[in-house]
């Protein structure tokens, strides 16, 4: 096993928690982040979809989100548990308005409480086959019920 990783907001030792599609997360009993090593995130998205596809997903609250990701980039930056790093806050994926912190090396991505649910979310509502359509051409897809 590697040496127990620490909460970069507030030091606490992270427990390991198995979440959706067999991946382990390492997560803070204070604060609820999350550190996901390369990888998991895209393992739990994906497992994630599958499970959403069947029921009505939520509607984002844009505001909310908005301020949330105000919010973030005011925030100092944090280290990666794994090698001490600086995170870098980026974006995930196009217009998403939810930050995550990637550690420079490739260790993970570190994600606040909410925020993965927030990231299934956008996922869901973002699926690869529509995102790079002009927004008339996608109401023309619902429309032939595509
Ligand atoms: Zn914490
Ligand atoms: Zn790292």
């Amino acid at each position: 096993m590697a040496t127990t990783l620490c909460c970069p907001h507030d030091a606490s030792p992270l427990t390991t928690e198995h979440y959706e599609g067999g991946v382990n997360v390492d997560s803070c009993p204070v604060c609820h982040g999350a550190w996901l090593e390369q990888g998991e995130l895209d393992t739990i998205l994906k497992t994630r979809e599958r499970a959403v596809a069947q029921s009505e997903s939520p509607e984002s609250d844009a505001v909310a989100a908005a301020y949330e990701m105000a919010k973030d980039k005011a925030a100092p930056a944090i280290q990666c548990p794994s090698c001490n790093e600086p995170l870098s806050r980026e974006e995930f994926g196009f217009a998403s308005r939810i930050l995550v912190d990637v550690c420079p090396k490739g260790c993970g991505r570190w994600v606040d409480r909410g925020e993965i649910a927030a990231l299934e979310q956008f996922y869901e509502q973002n699926r690869p086959a529509q995102r790079q359509l002009p927004s008339f051409l996608t109401a023309i897809l619902v429309m032939l019920g595509q």
